[in-house]
This record gives C-alpha cells, sequence and structure tokens, in this order.
C-alpha cells in the first residue's frame, strides 16, 4: 500500500479562500474587519520568520494587523502594559504574543493577562478549561489544524484509537482533549504516550490514527505502525541545509518507509506547518464575530 498524502497545503489553501468570502461578506454586510495584533520580544530569528508569515497571511485575507515588535529588554510590566492596551483595542480581536519570550519574562503572566476573548492562540486557562468541558472556545492552532485535516479528509475519527506521542500543552495534550470529545469531528478513544511510555511501539502499533508532535527526526519507524494506519506528522526537524543555503526539514515520522504501509499521511512540509496559521485566521474571524454578536 502506498499512503494518499493528505496535503495541509491545499486543506489550508481551501480553508482561506472560505474566510476570504466569509471576511469580505463580514465587510459588505456588517462594517466589520477582523484584526489581530503581533507582540514580537527581542529578535530571535525563528520568531521573526513566524510573526512575519502571521502579518502576510492577514494581508492576503483582508484581516487588519498591527505588529508591535518589542526590544529584547523589555520588561515584563511594559510588556503586559501593552497587552492592556491591546485587550482594549476595539480594532483588534485577537493577540497573539510570540514565544518564546525573553528569560526575564514570565510567559504564563503575559499569556494569561491577555482578554480570553482576544485569546486566539487558544492558550489561556480559561479557553484551556473550556476546550476540556466540551464548551465553545478558541481552539489551539496546531491541534485544531490537525482535525481539520482530518475531517476535510474524510477520516472517521468516530470509535478510531487515536494514539498520540507528545504530550506538550500546544500539541498532544490540547489534541487529546479535542478528539475525546463527545462532539462530531471527535469521539475517538485517545491514547497519550510520551518519554516515560514503556514500550511505545506496543501503542503505536495499535494506532488506526496515530498523531505525533516531539521534535525527533524520523523517529517513528515503519515496525511501530501497522497497515492501513492515518498518520499526522505534527513535527518540524532541522536536520541540515542544502548546498544552496535551505533548511532541510523532516517530520517525527520517517515519511518514505511509512508511506508504503500508512492509508494516508501527512507530509512535512506541506502537513501540519500550513494548517496552524490558517487556523490563527480563523480564530481571529472567529473573534470579530463573537465580538458582534454574530457567532
Ligand atoms: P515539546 O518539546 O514541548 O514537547 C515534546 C513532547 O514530546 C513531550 O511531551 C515529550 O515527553 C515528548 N517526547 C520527546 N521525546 C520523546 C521520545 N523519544 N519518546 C516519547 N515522547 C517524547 O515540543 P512541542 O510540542 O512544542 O513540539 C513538538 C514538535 O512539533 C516539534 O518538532 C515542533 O517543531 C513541532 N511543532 C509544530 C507546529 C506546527 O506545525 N505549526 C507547532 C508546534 C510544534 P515529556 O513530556 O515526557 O518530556
Amino acid at each position: 500500500m502506498t499512503a494518499r498524502i493528505l496535503s495541509g497545503k491545499e486543506i489550508g489553501q481551501q480553508i482561506r479562500q472560505e474566510l476570504t468570502e466569509e471576511i469580505a461578506a463580514l465587510k459588505e454586510k456588517h462594517n466589520l474587519v477582523p484584526g489581530l495584533a503581533t507582540v514580537l520580544v527581542g529578535d530571535d530569528p525563528a520568531s521573526k520568520v513566524y510573526v512575519g508569515a502571521k502579518e502576510r497571511a492577514c494581508q492576503a485575507l483582508g484581516i487588519y494587523s498591527e505588529r508591535h515588535d518589542l526590544p529584547g529588554d523589555t520588561s515584563q510590566e511594559e510588556l503586559l502594559a501593552l497587552v492592556e492596551r491591546l485587550n482594549n483595542n476595539g480594532k483588534v480581536h485577537g493577540i497573539l504574543v510570540q514565544v518564546p519570550l525573553p528569560k526575564h519574562i514570565d510567559e504564563a503572566t503575559v499569556l494569561f493577562a491577555i482578554d480570553p476573548d482576544k485569546d486566539v492562540d487558544g492558550f489561556h486557562p480559561v479557553n484551556v478549561g473550556k476546550m476540556m468541558i466540551g464548551e465553545p472556545a478558541f481552539l489551539p492552532c496546531t491541534p485544531h489544524g490537525i482535525q481539520e485535516v482530518l475531517i476535510r479528509s474524510n477520516i472517521k475519527i468516530e470509535g478510531a484509537d487515536v494514539v498520540i506521542v507528545g504530550r506538550s500543552n500546544i500539541v498532544g495534550k490540547p489534541v487529546a482533549a479535542i478528539l475525546m470529545q463527545k462532539q462530531a469531528g471527535a469521539n475517538a478513544t485517545v491514547t497519550v504516550c510520551h518519554s516515560r511510555t514503556k514500550n511505545i511501539a506496543d501503542h503505536t502499533r495499535r494506532a488506526d490514527i496515530l498523531i505525533v508532535g516531539i521534535g525527533q527526526a524520523k523517529f517513528i519507524t515503519a515496525d511501530m505502525v501497522k497497515e492501513g494506519v492515518v498518520v499526522i506528522d505534527a513535527g518540524i526537524n532541522q536536520i541540515g541545509k542544502t548546498p544552496e543555503g535551505k533548511r532541510i526539514l523532516v517530520g517525527d515520522v520517517d515519511f518514505e518507509a511509512v508511506k508504503e504501509k500508512a492509508a494516508a499521511i501527512t507530509p512535512v512540509p506541506g502537513g501540519i506547518g500550513p494548517m496552524t496559521i490558517v487556523m490563527l485566521m480563523a480564530n481571529t474571524v472567529k473573534s470579530v464575530k463573537m465580538a458582534a454578536g454574530l457567532a
């Protein structure tokens, strides 16, 4: 068997198209423009790339964006004051503080200061709690993107044995919470593995749907999966550079070998990565609708 490739790039493009239409309609019928503020502290090169990509995505879709680039020695108080101003800014419906923050700033204090109604990253405990009990909430972008890829690829989630490898607060834990809900597009039987799990392969071999986010290049090998599994690879690992200086990226799954056994698989790059930004845009649109009582 050679797997069907689940292209997050293509699915993300479909969602962008839907959002573009929705944003145009919000403007025309309600004179509403969704707005996203990004906050970057310091000059971490990867963070700059992510923030730049988010800004470009806003521009392409017709979302108002404002970017706050602060020096690396910004104090926590200054950052909290900016978050407060953005909480009170009517043009801004989503606030994204790019992490990691410099070491002298407590990340949790800053993220928890964001108004939960503008927390389009879905990291605020209010939204995490709502997600857990199945109430409408901003879902974190990468896990939400994973669910969208499964749903839009017509993968049956209900009743499936879903095995997740990785339990971080941004990938593993929330994807487990989302897929175990008693809701359409969920209802899975979920197992979560991590670095202390005994015999990970005993779990991964049982998976109907295997979701991996650990940050270990090609960790999942063909002998760790069953024939016909659906594989979602959230990992992004740079393993070198081409002679032209382009980054060589691979996932947490040995794609070439596993695709010969899987029914479907996401590639890296072009799988879950592109979905993350799209879901951030979707949350920003959801936020303006919520603020206007339209959602
Ligand atoms: P973290 O480092 O926060 O978490 C890694 C998780 O993997 C931990 O739960 C850890 O276990 C587990 N783990 C690590 N090594 C092993 C192992 N050998 N066996 C079993 N479990 C292991 O990483 P993130 O969740 O932030 O990121 C994971 C990957 O996903 C990275 O490659 C990252 O680049 C990518 N990513 C991609 C995104 C996107 O597509 N846009 C967004 C976010 C992340 P323990 O808890 O026991 O330490």
